[in-house]
Parts: structure tokens; C-alpha cells; sequence
């Protein structure tokens, strides 16, 4: 089995492990008493700020099993370039801790954290600053365990929809899709499921806005608004936010902005569709810069096939 992800792994992964353990990269410490930590990260603000020395992404501080607080400084190379200061040699005749014949080598993350897993493991090495922004969830993943079921599924649903309704012509439209919460392990929300509640409250099947990936959205707000009026707690989460997706075919671009506005954590297609699509084909609509969520989106093999060959 092919599958292929439609865009290039994110470049901030470089710096973690598949297990969310951090890279190391190694750095210069002071190592400060106690009651002297604050005074001196305060007089390194202006002398050799964290940003000038690669190391904003970390806390400044960390106290040892020894007890004794090691604030970073910098990178190796960054220390080399900053150490040089008019500032930083004022500094150390105050500071003989800064020396660096008095300074230790300790390994920090490379990089910030993609994901809250490299946020909790990477503070192992040296705690990092701040939790990752909301992004695509990238942790190591089951998408190419899971993709050859969940795809069956999807064509089982499209299969679904056309005893509902007449088929469909063009691409996003003919296919089929499933919902799945991997969060909670709920059922699965297909498309076919959706229609058939939609045509029984008196909705005409062959709408033409109701391609299947708009159908598992309607489904999940469905399933919020019935939990609700069961008494639930409104969800924190938003519409599909951590869910996948699975579709027979490459979603178009109406149905692609669909998912991302749901906030879909990532979607697998069979079939691409040249002329529609919106996941890589026409359009990247997952990987906008100008929106504010984006998801991950694996297309499988041109040789792909629904189950009668279509
Ligand atoms: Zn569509």
C-alpha cells in the first residue's frame, strides 16, 4: 500500500524524535547560588539576551539534582559571537560566574514544542517555555495502520449513499466519508447515516450542497446538539476538532474548507480528483498560511479502487 502525505512533514518536527523526545543541543550555563539567580538574569536581559543566544524557547533557569540552579546562556556558537560584547565583558567583572572558564556545557531541546507530548518530554532535558501554539496535531500516528480499514469504510459508505440517492457526476460529490474520534473511541459517523436522518426530516437527497464530507460534519453537529439536549455539558471541543477523516474521494475545494473550518485534525482520500480537488489537486486548502487551523491530509495510491471498480 502507497499512501503519500500532500504536503512535506512539518520542518519544526526536525528537532523531535518520533517518541516526542527532544534533540539535543548543547549550550553554556552559569551555574548561580540560589539568591544570586534573579539579579543575574536580570543583568543578562541587555548583556546577552535569550533570543541573541538561541535559547528563547526554553526556561532560562533549571535547578539540578544537585540542588544548584544552572541558568543557559546560549548556544556554543552563539556564546562565541555575544561573548565578545562591550556588554557581556562589563558584565563578567561584575559576574566572575560568567566567566567562561566557569561555565558548564548543558543540552537543551533544539527546538520548540509541535506538540503538547514534546512539551511534557522535552522538559526531562531542560523545561521548555511555553506550551506549542495550536497547530496540526503532529505526533507519531497510525495513519498507515488504520487507512486500508477506514478507506473500506468510506467506500462501504459511498456505497450507502447511492441506494439513497441517484449518483453523482462529478468528483467530491460521488464519494463517500467517515468521521472518526480517535479521542474517545466514539462510533463512527458516516455520510449515509446523515442523509438518511436528513431525508426523513423531509431534506431532498440530492441536494447539491450535501457531498459526504459536509454530510460527516452535519453528523457531528448532530451528535453535539443531541448530547446537549440529553443534558450533556456543552463539549469544549469544537465541531471535529482531534478527529480524522476518511474519503473515497479527494474532497473539493467547498468541502475541503468545510473540514478545516470544523477543525478535522487530518483526512485520508483514496482518489485524487484533477479537476476539484481541494487537499493537494487545485487547491492545499489544509496548509493556508492565512487560516487559523490547518490539518494533515494523506492521499493513497493512483491505483486505489472502489469496491465495483468505478
Ligand atoms: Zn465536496
Amino acid at each position: 500500500m502507497m499512501l503519500e502525505e500532500v504536503t512535506a512533514p512539518d520542518p519544526r518536527l526536525a528537532g523531535w524524535r518520533d517518541d516526542a523526545t527532544p534533540i539535543a543541543m548543547r549550550c553554556l550555563a552559569a551555574v548561580v547560588e540560589p539568591k544570586r539567580a534573579s539579579g543575574l538574569i536580570r543583568a543578562l536581559h541587555d548583556a546577552l539576551p535569550a533570543s541573541r543566544g538561541g535559547v528563547d524557547h526554553v526556561k532560562r533557569v533549571k535547578r539540578g539534582g544537585d540542588g544548584a540552579l544552572r541558568v543557559v546562556l546560549a548556544t556554543v556558537e552563539a556564546f562565541e559571537a555575544a561573548s565578545d560584547s562591550n556588554d557581556y565583558r562589563a558584565l563578567v567583572q561584575q559576574r566572575p560566574e560568567l566567566h567562561r572558564d566557569a561555565l558548564t556545557v548543558v543540552d537543551i531541546p533544539a527546538q520548540p514544542p509541535v506538540t503538547r507530548a514534546h512539551f511534557e518530554r522535552g522538559a526531562a532535558l531542560w523545561p521548555l517555555a511555553r506550551p506549542p501554539a495550536q497547530g496540526p496535531c503532529a505526533t507519531p500516528d497510525d495513519v498507515g495502520e488504520t487507512v486500508p480499514r477506514r478507506l473500506a469504510d468510506a467506500d462501504a459508505d459511498r456505497r450507502a449513499l447511492l441506494r439513497i440517492r441517484p449518483p453523482s457526476t462529478t468528483g467530491c460529490s460521488r464519494g463517500g466519508a467517515v468521521l472518526y474520534d480517535p479521542l474517545t473511541g466514539c462510533v463512527p459517523l458516516t455520510a449515509a447515516a446523515e442523509l438518511a436522518e436528513l431525508v426523513k426530516e423531509g431534506a431532498p437527497g440530492d441536494h447539491p450542497l450535501l457531498h459526504a464530507p459536509m454530510l460527516v460534519v452535519r453528523a457531528q453537529a448532530r451528535r453535539q446538539r443531541d448530547k446537549r439536549a440529553e443534558g450533556a455539558p456543552p463539549s469544549e471541543a469544537y465541531l471535529c476538532t482531534g478527529m480524522d477523516v476518511a474519503l473515497t474521494h479527494e474532497p473539493c475545494i467547498m468541502c475541503a474548507m468545510a473540514l478545516l473550518h470544523s477543525r478535522v485534525r487530518r483526512v485520508v482520500y483514496g482518489r485524487r480528483d484533477p479537476a476539484h480537488g481541494g487537499l493537494g489537486s487545485v487547491e492545499s486548502v489544509h496548509t493556508l498560511e492565512s487560516t487559523n487551523h490547518r490539518f494533515r491530509a494523506w492521499r493513497h495510491d493512483p491505483d486505489w479502487r472502489l469496491v465495483d471498480g468505478d
